[in-house]
C-alpha cells in the first residue's frame, strides 16, 4: 500500500469503517512507515482533543461583568488607541485576554480548529467532497431506469450521443473482450460540472465510470477509497479526470482503471 492510498484510508480507518484486509493493510502501512504513522497520531490526538470535556470551558467567577467594563473603557479610549496606533490596542488586548489562562487555551484550539478543518486545511479534500457526490451518483444510478441515457454496448454510438451534450468528447471504450462490456453511458453533474458517465459491466457488477476534462495536464496515479461499501478508484490520464465506482474487488477495479487508460 503506497503512502497516498494509507491517508486516503486514514479517516475510515479511524472510524472503524475499512472492511478487515484494509484495515490491515493501513496497520501494517502504519507499522512501517513512520511519516504516515505521525500523521495517524496526530489525527488521533486531535479528535481526543476535540472531545475532550475540558475544553468546554466556563468562565470564572465575575468575568462577565469585567468584560463588559472592560468593553466600555474601550470604548471610551479608542479615539486613543486610533490616534496612537496599532500597538495600544495590542496592548489592551493582552491586559483582557492575557490574565485568562482558559481563555489563551481556548483560543489555542480554535487556531488548530481553524488550521486543521478550515480553508485551505489538508482537511476533508476536494478530493474527499468529489468522492461523496461519485457515490451518490453511482447509488442513484442503480435505481430502475436511471442507469443509462443512451444504452448502447456500441463505442460507436456511445461516444458521438454526447456530442452538443457535453462541452468535451469523452474516450469511450468497449471493453468486452477483456471482460468490462460496456452498456451504455448518460449525462451527469459532478463537482459543479457536467460530465460523462460510461457504465461497464462486470459479471453483475456494475461499474460507474465518471470522465471529464483535467484542469492540469499532469497525469496522476491512481488513488483508492472506500466509501459505503463502494470501492473507489480515481486519477488523471491524458488530460481527464476518471472516477471509477463499483462494488467489485479491489483487483478487479485496479484491472478496469489499467485497461481504460492503456
Ligand atoms: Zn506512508
Amino acid at each position: 500500500m503506497s503512502c497516498q492510498e494509507a491517508r486516503s484510508l486514514l479517516h475510515a480507518f479511524l472510524d472503524d469503517e475499512l472492511d478487515l484486509t484494509h484495515s490491515l493493510d493501513v496497520q501494517h502501512h502504519l507499522d512501517t512507515c513512520p511519516a504516515c504513522a505521525r500523521e495517524h497520531a496526530a489525527q488521533r490526538a486531535l479528535r481526543g482533543a476535540l472531545r475532550d470535556e475540558a475544553l468546554y470551558f466556563r468562565p470564572p467567577e465575575g468575568f462577565t461583568a469585567r468584560a463588559r467594563a472592560a468593553l466600555r473603557a474601550t470604548a471610551a479610549t479608542v479615539g486613543a488607541a486610533d490616534r496612537a496606533g496599532p500597538a495600544v490596542g495590542l496592548l489592551w488586548m493582552r491586559r483582557v485576554w492575557l490574565p485568562s489562562g482558559a481563555a489563551a487555551a481556548l483560543l489555542a484550539v480554535v487556531a488548530i480548529t481553524i488550521w486543521r478543518f478550515g480553508p485551505g486545511a489538508p482537511g476533508p479534500s476536494a478530493d474527499d467532497l468529489l468522492a461523496q457526490e461519485v457515490i451518490a451518483s453511482h447509488i442513484r444510478s442503480l435505481m430502475p431506469g436511471h442507469l443509462t441515457d443512451v444504452p448502447s454496448s456500441d463505442q460507436h454510438t456511445v461516444k458521438p450521443w454526447f456530442n452538443g451534450r457535453l462541452d468535451f468528447s469523452p474516450p469511450v471504450k468497449d471493453l468486452a473482450g477483456e471482460g468490462f462490456p460496456l452498456t451504455g453511458g448518460r449525462l451527469d453533474y459532478l463537482g459543479g460540472r457536467p460530465i460523462a458517465a460510461l457504465v461497464y459491466k462486470r459479471r453483475q457488477h456494475i461499474i460507474n465510470l465518471m470522465v471529464w476534462p483535467a484542469s492540469s495536464e499532469a497525469d496522476r496515479s491512481p488513488t483508492a477509497a472506500i466509501r459505503q461499501g463502494y470501492r473507489l478508484l480515481h486519477l488523471a490520464h491524458g488530460g481527464m479526470i476518471y472516477w471509477a465506482v463499483s462494488d467489485l474487488n479491489d483487483d478487479e477495479m485496479k484491472e478496469f482503471v489499467g485497461l481504460v487508460v492503456r
